[in-house]
C-alpha cells in the first residue's frame, strides 16, 4: 500500500483506517453473498441487515429514543436546508442562529421557502462566537429554532445545546456529529451529512421526532417530504446503499473499537488542546479565529503573523506528511480538521512542527 498521509480536510475527511480495510477486503463480495455491497438490490435480505446495523448502532451510540426517526437521506446537508422549513413551517415563521457560513446559508435557503427571523446574529464580531441564551431574541411562536453546532469553517462551536424553551430545536451537526453523546431528546431534528465524520459523501443523518413527521406538510413532492421518507424506512427509492454501508462500519468502528462516545470526546478533547495550546504558549506567533470559551474541537482554525509565510508553512506540513491544512477563503490562514478518525499522533505530529515553525520564524 502506499503511504497515507495525515489529512486534515475538512470535507469529505479522513476515515477510520479499519473501516476503510473492510470495506477494501468486502469490495468484490460480501461475506458468504458473493456479491459487493455496490451490486447488491436496496430491497434484499443482504441490505436490509446492513441498514438496519447502522440504525442500531447510531441508536446505540447516541441513545436516541424510541420517538426518533433515523433517515438516510440524499442531497447532502443542504438539501436540508429546504426541506426542513418546507415541512415544518406550517405558514409559521423559524427562527436562526447565525454563527458562521453554514447557518447563514441555511437562513438564505429557508427564505425561499416562507418567513424566518435571526434570533442572534454573530456578524458585529466576524463569526468568533457562540451566544449566550440570554443574548438569542427568541420568538415563542416560531415553528423551529435553527443552528448549527458546530461552524466548520470559522471553527467556533456549541459547548451545549442553546435554551429555546419548547419551540422545537433543529440542529445542523454535519461536522461535529457523534464526536460526543448528545441529548437527542432535546433536539426535534437533529442532522448531519456523512462526509465530515461519520462516512462518505452521498448520505445524510436525519434524526427527526415522531411528532415533527407527522405534522410535516402535505402535498410536498415524494422525495421530499419526511413523512414519504418516514414511511419507507429511508427505502421510498434507492437510497445510497455504499455510503450506508461505510456509516456502519464507520459506527461499527466507534462501539467496538473506540469503546462509545464517551471514549471518543475524551479523544478528541485531547487532539484538540494539543493544538490549542500551542497557540496559547506561541506569544501571539499563532492567533486563533475562535473566541477561547467557544473554540471547534472538530476544526482548529489559526493564522501566521504575517500571511507570507502561509506558503512555506504549507511546504513544511507537506514534507511531514501533514496535508489539506489551507483556511476557508473567507477566514483565512490554516484549519485543521481533527474529526473522529483522525488519530492522536497525527494531531501530535502537527502540534509539534507548529512549535519548530514558530521558533525557526518568530
Ligand atoms: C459541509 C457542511 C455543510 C454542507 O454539506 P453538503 O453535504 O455539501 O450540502 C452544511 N453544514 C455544515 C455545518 C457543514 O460542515
Amino acid at each position: 500500500m502506499e503511504k497515507r498521509v495525515y489529512n486534515f480536510s475538512a470535507g469529505p475527511a479522513v476515515l477510520p483506517l479499519p473501516a476503510l480495510e473492510i470495506a477494501q477486503r468486502e469490495m468484490l463480495s460480501l461475506p458468504g453473498v458473493g456479491m459487493s455491497v455496490l451490486e447488491v438490490s436496496h430491497r434484499s435480505g443482504t441490505f436490509t441487515k446492513i441498514i438496519e446495523a447502522a440504525e442500531a448502532n447510531l441508536r446505540k451510540l447516541l441513545g436516541i429514543p424510541d420517538n426518533y426517526q433515523v433517515l438516510f437521506l440524499q442531497g447532502g446537508a443542504q438539501l436540508q436546508f429546504a426541506m426542513i422549513p418546507m415541512n415544518l413551517l406550517g405558514g409559521k415563521s423559524a427562527d436562526y442562529i447565525l454563527t458562521g457560513s453554514w447557518s447563514k446559508k441555511a437562513l438564505e435557503q429557508a427564505q425561499t421557502q416562507g418567513k424566518c427571523r435571526v434570533a442572534y446574529d454573530a456578524k458585529a464580531s466576524n463569526y468568533n462566537c457562540i451566544p449566550q441564551t440570554s443574548e438569542l431574541d427568541l420568538d415563542p411562536n416560531a415553528a423551529y429554532v435553527y443552528y448549527a453546532s458546530n461552524e466548520t469553517i470559522g471553527g467556533v462551536q456549541f459547548p451545549t445545546e442553546p435554551e429555546v424553551g419548547d419551540v422545537p430545536l433543529v440542529c445542523d451537526a454535519s461536522s461535529d456529529f457523534l464526536h460526543k453523546k448528545v441529548p437527542v431528546e432535546k433536539y426535534g431534528i437533529l442532522y448531519a451529512c456523512a462526509q465530515k465524520n461519520i462516512g462518505p459523501a452521498g448520505v445524510t443523518v436525519v434524526v427527526i421526532r415522531d411528532d415533527l413527521v407527522a405534522k410535516s406538510a402535505d402535498g410536498l413532492a415524494a422525495m421530499l417530504s419526511y413523512k414519504t421518507m418516514a414511511e419507507g424506512k429511508s427505502l421510498y427509492n434507492t437510497p445510497p446503499c455504499f455510503a450506508i454501508y461505510m456509516v456502519k462500519l464507520v459506527t461499527d468502528w466507534l462501539l467496538n473499537d473506540i469503546g462509545g462516545l464517551d471514549k471518543m470526546y475524551e479523544l478528541n478533547q485531547r487532539k484538540a488542546k494539543l493544538l490549542y495550546d500551542v497557540v496559547d504558549e506561541s506569544d501571539g506567533f499563532y492567533t486563533s479565529h475562535a473566541l477561547p470559551s467557544c473554540r471547534s474541537v472538530m476544526n482548529v482554525t489559526f493564522r501566521l503573523p504575517n500571511d507570507d509565510m502561509n506558503p512555506t508553512f504549507l511546504e513544511q506540513a507537506s514534507q511531514r506528511g501533514l496535508e489539506t491544512l489551507k483556511g476557508h477563503r473567507s477566514v483565512g490562514g490554516f484549519r485543521a480538521s481533527i474529526y473522529n478518525a483522525m488519530p492522536t499522533e497525527g494531531v501530535q505530529l502537527l502540534a509539534d512542527f507548529m512549535r519548530e515553525f514558530r521558533d525557526a520564524n518568530k
